[in-house]
């Protein structure tokens, strides 16, 4: 059995991950061994073949796996990553941080969409398997038809990205953020008699008063707003979040750096609001040719297995188009698919994700599967 180093198991996207290795059976077609950057000699979970976790800087321990999945964040892959390389590691290395993706040696992994491609670098002896942005993987898994059928000239998106992208800290700090808000107003609003204005006026005093430590992750308010900017700031007029539209889009669809020829331009307005879970997207996209909606459709639905096709009509959209409804899910619904008034080959159409799942976690497991199944 092939031994699998698991590294940031205990953060969103790794207990996500733990729980899918759980379900599919993972656990049982390797020896697991649990690392922590914080918690070295504490008792690990059941799963471990260790019964203590191992030191995730302990480059002597890592060096024993045959394949490291980590979930830990781009800081550790920074710190460990080129060290343990150095030392004559050749496992695979597989990663949900930014850090490697687009490194000539990684591949980006999101395999209902780009499957060949990485069966052909597996060919290749690739060892970097790099998991996606979440809203990219998400957008692709919604609307990959559409690349394969090599329609999109270009395509615009404005995101509506959840709490927990940025981790379990920010999902805490969300929810805080509510309780202290609901506080400030709570016997005003158990009062029907009370002044809606005042209520209103309460809840801004209250997010205008925050502290620097109840908004320590998001800098500012989240909850009861929203913040238009995700990511380091490129000095361009764009995030990073923005950029990693257009260059991790293309590198997936093996079209190359998104200013090459091949590449479809792709740009974006990422905003964080104050959803739990699921990343939401609108899509403006521009089609090379006028094709008939319900031909697009088609080639929409057969996107991948798991897209899921939303009737636009009012009722299947507030039923099955929200953070709420597709939380949890493996499912990728996508709906508000109709022509736009610019033209017969302008599309739209909004997509929900949970980004932990099919951004985040999944294709590191079923990568780690393939590795494992030989
Ligand atoms: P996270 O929740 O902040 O967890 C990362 C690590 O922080 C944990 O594994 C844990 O490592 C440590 N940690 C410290 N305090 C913690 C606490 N109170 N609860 C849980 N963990 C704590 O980060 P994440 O969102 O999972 O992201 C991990 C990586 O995946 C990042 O590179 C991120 O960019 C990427 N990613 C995230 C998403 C997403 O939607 N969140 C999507 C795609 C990719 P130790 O046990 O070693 O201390």
């Amino acid at each position: 059995m092939q031994r699998v180093g698991l590294v940031g198991w205990r953060g969103m996207v790794g207990s996500v991950l733990v729980n899918r290795m759980q379900n599919e059976g993972d656990f049982e077609l390797c020896e697991a061994t649990f690392f922590s950057t914080s918690g070295a000699g504490r008792a690990a979970p059941s799963q471990s073949v260790e019964p203590k976790l191992l030191d995730a800087y302990d480059l002597a321990a890592l060096a024993k796996q045959d394949v490291i999945v980590t979930a830990q964040g781009g800081d550790y892959t920074t710190a460990v990553y080129a060290r343990l390389r150095s030392s004559g590691w050749t496992g695979y290395w597989i990663d949900a941080a930014k850090t490697l993706r687009m490194q000539e040696d990684a591949v980006i992994i999101l395999d209902p969409v780009n499957g060949p491609l990485i069966e052909a670098a597996l060919g290749r002896g690739i060892r970097n398997f790099i998991g996606g942005n979440c809203t990219v993987s998400c957008m692709l898994m919604a609307i990959g038809g559409l690349f394969q059928h090599d329609l999109i000239e270009w395509l615009s998106c404005a995101t509506y990205q959840a709490a927990s992208g940025g981790g379990a800290q920010h999902m805490r700090e969300l929810l805080h953020q509510f309780g202290s808000i609901h506080s400030a107003v709570a016997s005003q609003l158990a009062d029907p008699a009370s002044a809606i204005l005042d209520i209103d006026r309460l809840v801004l005093e209250r997010q205008h008063a925050m502290t620097g430590e109840e908004v320590a992750q998001f800098g500012v308010p989240l909850a009861g707003n929203l913040i238009p900017w995700i990511d380091a700031d490129l000095g361009n007029g764009t995030s990073r979040e923005e950029w990693k539209g257009g260059a991790e889009t293309n590198k997936i669809l093996g079209r190359g750096a998104a200013s090459q020829p091949g590449a479809v331009p792709i740009d974006s307005t990422c905003v964080r609001i104050g959803a739990m879970r699921c990343h939401s997207q609108n899509l403006t996209i521009k089609l090379r040719r006028d094709v008939p909606l319900d031909e697009l459709v088609e080639m929409i639905a057969g996107s991948t297995p798991w897209t899921r096709l939303i009737g636009n009509q009012v009722g299947p959209t507030v039923a099955g188009l929200t953070p709420a409804a597709v939380t949890g899910t493996m499912d990728i619904p996508i709906g508000r698919v109709r022509k736009l008034a610019m033209g017969p080959e302008y599309l739209g159409a909004f997509t929900v994700g949970d980004q932990l799942l099919w951004g985040a976690a999944e294709p590191l497991r079923r990568m780690l599967r393939r590795v494992l199944e030989g």
